[in-house]
């Protein structure tokens, strides 16, 4: 590990201004994170900015049946917090269904948004990588490639975000609310994360100096038909092969709502909604939603090894939906899959 400098903020505007001063300070929150990537050689921030101080750590229940999420509320936290639970149980599934116990009690919100991809390679100083070292090549790309991405990949990079309460919040149209050197401002969920594009190095839009104190999930009516069904190597302690965070609303047999995000197929939670809306008003049945899987991987193509993900993909979205239609959500209490 090399040598940096630590600074411990008291307020937002001390972090904002510790980082605005040096562009190569990283926060330190959870650190569940950006502690292994010191200890692999990874990262080695000039500085670290501990924010642990923050008054950011509030959930507090929105008047228009929403719900603000401070950045430090560890997951389990957000899991177990009465209006989480009570109004968007998907996203408590969803934070169920990923880490450890041990994770989720250090892990904080802002920290789950900005975890690095877990690509082996990118893990792996002796090996090139375009996200770790822009330039140096891509090792996946005909290497082992088997949890890669599916959708939205580029000839640079073809690594997945490894979150399971992003793929919630993208599903339930969270807001990210961040505070910069020019003041605050909102970010959509969908805007947040990026695709690789040429620069696999940028995961997401913040801008320097910008720390990210909320997410912000605006009221919905989707609590009741909903599942967050994740697909993975073994049932406790694994990233996702696939996941899907679905809710739907049907109305005498026809669906009224859906939505749904899919997870460990992209540099991002991926979700279309004008697929979503093409839903509206069809019967709420498997030819429904073998249709809206369909139509929401065109373009999917695998790596190789992956080449698998595109049918598990859906399969595991019509199940899923099923699932959510009949009331019937993933307990990840349990670990059961039913
Ligand atoms: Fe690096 Fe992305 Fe390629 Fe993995 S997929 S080796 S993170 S460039």
């Amino acid at each position: 590990m090399k040598p940096f400098s630590f600074t411990r903020a008291e307020t937002v505007q001390d972090a904002i201004a510790a980082l605005s001063v040096n562009p190569d300070a990283q926060v330190l929150a959870g650190g569940t994170n950006l502690i292994d990537l010191m200890k692999y050689d990874v990262l080695h921030p000039a500085a670290l900015v501990d924010i642990n101080r923050l008054p950011l750590k509030d959930i507090t229940a929105l008047d228009d049946g929403g719900i603000r999420i401070g950045a430090l509320a560890s997951n389990t936290a957000v899991a177990y917090d009465e209006n989480v639970k009570q109004r968007f149980p998907l996203l408590s599934s969803a934070i169920l269904a990923g880490a450890s116990p041990q994770l989720r009690n250090a892990a904080t919100t802002g920290g789950n948004l900005l975890q690095r991809t877990r690509c082996y390679y990118f893990y792996d100083t002796a090996t090139p990588c375009n996200k770790r070292e822009p330039g140096s090549g891509c090792s996946a790309i005909g290497g082992v490639n088997r949890i890669h991405a599916i959708l939205g990949a580029s000839s640079a990079c073809i690594a997945v975000h490894p979150s399971d309460m992003c793929v919630a919040l993208r599903a339930l149209d969270a807001v990210v609310e961040v505070e910069g050197p020019e003041g605050q401002r909102e970010i959509a969920f969908a805007d947040f994360h990026r695709l690789p594009g040429d620069e696999p190095q940028t995961d997401n839009t913040l801008l320097p100096g910008e720390i990210i104190t909320s997410i912000k999930l605006p009221g919905n009516a989707l609590a009741g038909n909903y599942t967050y069904l994740k697909i993975r190597d073994r049932q406790s302690y694994a990233f996702a092969l696939i996941s899907v965070a679905a809710a739907i609303d049907i109305n005498n047999g026809q669906v009224t709502e859906l939505r749904l995000a899919l997870g460990g197929v992209a540099h991002k939670p991926w979700r279309d909604k004008v697929a979503e809306a093409e839903c509206a008003g069809k019967p709420a049945d498997e030819t429904t939603f073998g249709q809206f899987a369909d139509r929401l991987l065109i373009g999917a193509r695998g790596q190789g090894q992956n080449d698998f993900k595109i049918e598990l993909a859906r399969n595991t979205i019509v199940r899923a939906i099923r699932q959510a239609a009949a009331g019937t959500p993933q307990d990840q209490t349990v670990k059961a899959i039913q």
